[in-house]
């Protein structure tokens, strides 16, 4: 609950409450906290508001006081934030607007986005056209594209840390795993999100001799995303997590039917590129971005021509005209027919029926509609004794 206090706002959530420090003052008397955008496992995102221009940001407000933890904390949010200042200025990277320290606190200001996670709208519409998978993945490509030859890798791209704007154009975020990666460096830590985690990444942890990672757990990672934006699950999700990290350093994934079966061939393939085990085999951010489903003149975007718009008018009027036939044209009414067999013509048949109801209702079986013809053949052979089964005595 927030509660305004002159131009001071309280927040009355004991498990949330803002930090008052020096810093935090000074943050205080530049921007107006707001509602919570986010959680993660020592931040909290808030929307907060530029008290002198009235633009909002998200500020991301990590505590560094605790006991364990704090230091670690603390000089991991200071790689973040030196990470976050060699990246900026992409169109697809979060922008980092304002940073503010204290001995417990740090707020980081970002610009807001106010559609908030791809994860949160992946849910809301459970899967994405290919149309609007190339756009995101394209964006996303663009995005690390810029972030790698800068020399980091993120090693948490995941649909939590893509957030959108109102055109549905993305903002890489969440530089909290991020490292700057020297020439020929590699790493060796278990970070990341289970179910992202690249198989090198799996295999330098598990294995005393394997290699160390770099760049390329962040493309691995692509792949799950774009898998996962197409059909609604992850490629190697297991509820035993120890079956799922082995799916993934085999590679072991399939395009199953029924929800992969209306995805066409370019996709599956970048994805089946994506998700490589062999980080040197993998396709790279660069060779994605040239890869045909980003190319492809799909049927929606082709060029304008004059021949197929008039074959397509034609194709639809056709089919205008058999529905209207199929559904709508009334049967021709013959009076020979109608006298002799009122039952084959549609229009009489309700009619009979409404009338039959009304009058045999309580012993005619609903269910063996097509017997009731029966009832009222007006056939020179008519044998009732035949209708006997469709009638029940009440
Ligand atoms: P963490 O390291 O704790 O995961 P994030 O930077 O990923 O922190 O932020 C946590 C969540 O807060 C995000 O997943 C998102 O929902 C929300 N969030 C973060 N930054 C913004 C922003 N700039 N605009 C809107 N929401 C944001
Ligand atoms: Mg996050």
């Amino acid at each position: 609950m927030e509660r305004a206090r002159g131009t001071m706002t309280v927040i009355d959530e004991t498990d949330d409450v803002l930090p008052d420090s020096q810093t935090a003052k000074v943050f205080y008397s530049k921007y107006e906290p707001k509602e919570v955008l986010g959680r993660g496992v020592s931040s909290t995102v808030r929307r907060c508001v530029d008290k002198e221009t009235g633009t909002e940001y998200a500020v991301k407000i990590i505590d560094i006081s605790e006991a364990d933890h704090g230091s670690d904390i603390k000089e991991s949010t200071h790689r973040e934030v030196e990470v976050l200042r060699m990246v900026q200025g992409h169109p697809y990277v979060i922008e980092l607007h304002d940073v503010f320290e204290s001995a417990t606190h740090i707020f980081l200001v970002f610009e807001l986005l106010r559609q908030g996670e791809l994860f949160d709208y992946l849910t809301t519409v459970v899967t994405l056209s290919e149309k609007k998978t190339k756009h995101i993945m394209k964006q996303l490509f663009e995005a690390l594209l810029h972030v790698h030859d800068k020399s980091v890798v993120h090693r948490d791209v995941k649909p939590e840390n893509i957030l959108l704007d109102d055109n549905l154009d993305i903002k890489l975020t969440d530089f909290g795993f991020a490292r700057i990666l020297r020439p020929g460096e590699e790493l060796y830590d278990l970070v990341g999100t289970p179910g992202y985690l690249a198989p090198e990444l799996l295999r330098a942890n598990m294995i005393e001799t394997a290699p160390g990672y770099r760049f390329e757990v962040d493309t691995w990672a692509c792949g799950v995303v774009m898998y996962t934006l197409l059909v609604g699950c992850p490629p190697f999700w297991h509820r035993k997590q120890m079956v799922m990290l082995r799916n993934i350093m085999e590679g072991k994934f399939t395009f199953g039917s029924p929800e992969w079966d209306d995805v066409t061939d370019a996709p599956k393939d970048l994805i089946s590129r994506l998700l490589t085990v062999d980080p040197a085999r993998r396709i790279t951010v660069r060779e994605a971005l040239q890869h045909p489903f980003f190319h492809r003149v799909t049927a929606r975007e082709r060029p304008f021509s004059g021949r197929r718009m008039f074959k397509l008018a034609i194709n639809s009027v056709r089919a205008a005209v058999r529905i209207q036939r199929l559904k709508y044209t009334p049967e021709a009414l013959s009076v020979s027919v109608a006298i002799m067999d009122p039952y084959r013509i549609k229009a009489l048949r309700k009619v009979i029926d409404a009338c039959a109801f009304r009058v045999y209702g309580h012993w005619v079986k609903k269910a063996e509609g097509q017997n009731r013809a029966m009832l009222f053949e007006n056939l020179p052979k008519t044998d009732l004794r035949r209708a006997a089964p469709v009638l029940v005595t009440s």
